[in-house]
């Protein structure tokens, strides 16, 4: 096959809209995605200072590359952030690769560890709760994603960071779309979406500046244009309800190409609308942490206070802050 734009051998074909591309047209589509992105609803702006949370894994991973190609025609500074979760056998590689990445780009990149900030690594955690099944306690996801924002948040702020970006692609975009609107919690998609809305001034604004890029497009980019990431999988990833959801979307997209995007774009026009309806909340702040929640403690101290308690109970001791 050969590419729809200059004829040379296409290395992908873009089903959605009948093309095909080779490698150097792939690379323009992927980055014109990203560059309308951020255009569109102005997510960086000249001069600022972006964190980009980066784990290792191929979406940011990717995202880093772009921003920092995009960053030196459109000048801006930018930052890697990991957050080292404590999972053995799986972050510790990633966090390598994430480095690794980083020094070859010339970016400065900085380590945060759940054992350091928050006290515990997943792993720990994980033990000391119990077992998830007898339902002793909630889903290392739960604990992990709680975590890992407040302390995306907290190193954003320690950075000095204007914006957070993170790595979301669109399979991640329409498949938490879909999540939330089948759980009822329309709340929710009124708090992320297309562009960010500065909810709190100790709220570091997140931008997604991959929401167009389809998964599929983020492997190839990494594939032809080498770019070490890693591919594998979180021990912990069990959320089934997910698995279904992605199922279910690759088997519509096959049917009918471009479902992804219609269902983006239903949310992009949603947005504003939830937007206004649920972004702005009364944000008070943490009593221990002093980060913004809608309560006295934020969850991230409640889920650090309930494993410290059951620590307590088996004779462990755990520094806490
Ligand atoms: Fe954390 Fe769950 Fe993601 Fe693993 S799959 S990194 S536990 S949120
Ligand atoms: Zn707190």
């Amino acid at each position: 096959m050969k590419c729809s734009i200059c004829g040379r051998d296409a290395v992908y074909y873009a089903k959605y809209e009948g093309r095909f591309y080779c490698h150097k047209h792939f690379n323009e589509l992927v980055e014109k995605k990203v560059k309308q992105t951020i255009r569109k609803y102005h997510l960086i702006k000249r001069g600022e200072k972006i964190a980009v949370g980066v784990s290792g894994g191929k979406d940011s991973v990717v995202l880093l590359h772009l921003l920092h190609k995009l960053s030196r025609k459109f000048p801006f500074e930018i930052i890697a952030i990991t957050i080292d979760e404590g999972i053995s056998g799986y972050r510790p590689p990633s966090v390598e690769i994430a480095k690794k990445n980083a020094e070859l780009l010339g970016i400065e990149h900085r380590v945060y560890s759940f054992k350091e900030y928050i006290g515990f690594t997943l792993d720990e955690t994980v033990q000391i709760m119990g077992d998830f099944e007898k339902g002793e306690r909630v889903g290392a996801c739960s604990y992990c994603g709680v975590w890992r924002r407040w302390l995306l948040n907290y190193a954003s702020q320690d950075v000095g960071a204007d914006k957070l970006a993170v790595g979301h692609n669109l399979d991640d975009e329409v498949q938490m779309f879909l999540m939330n609107i089948l759980r009822g919690d329309v709340a929710r998609l009124g708090r992320t979406g297309p562009y960010y809305e500065i909810i709190h001034e100790d709220l570091v604004p997140r931008i997604k500046p991959l929401r167009e890029i389809p998964e599929k497009e983020i492997v190839l980019y990494a594939i032809l244009n080498n770019i070490e990431a890693d591919f594998s999988e979180c021990p912990y990833a069990v959320e089934a309800f997910r698995a279904e959801i992605r199922d279910w979307l690759n088997e519509m997209e096959e049917k009918h190409p471009g479902t992804k995007y219609q269902i983006l774009r239903s949310y992009d026009k949603m947005f504003p609308l939830l937007a206004k309806t649920y972004a702005k909340r009364d944000l008070g702040r943490c009593k221990i942490c002093g980060q913004p929640t809608t309560g006295e403690i934020c969850k991230a101290c409640n889920f650090k206070l309930q494993v410290h308690e059951k620590a307590k109970k088996l004779g462990l001791t755990f520094r806490i802050e």
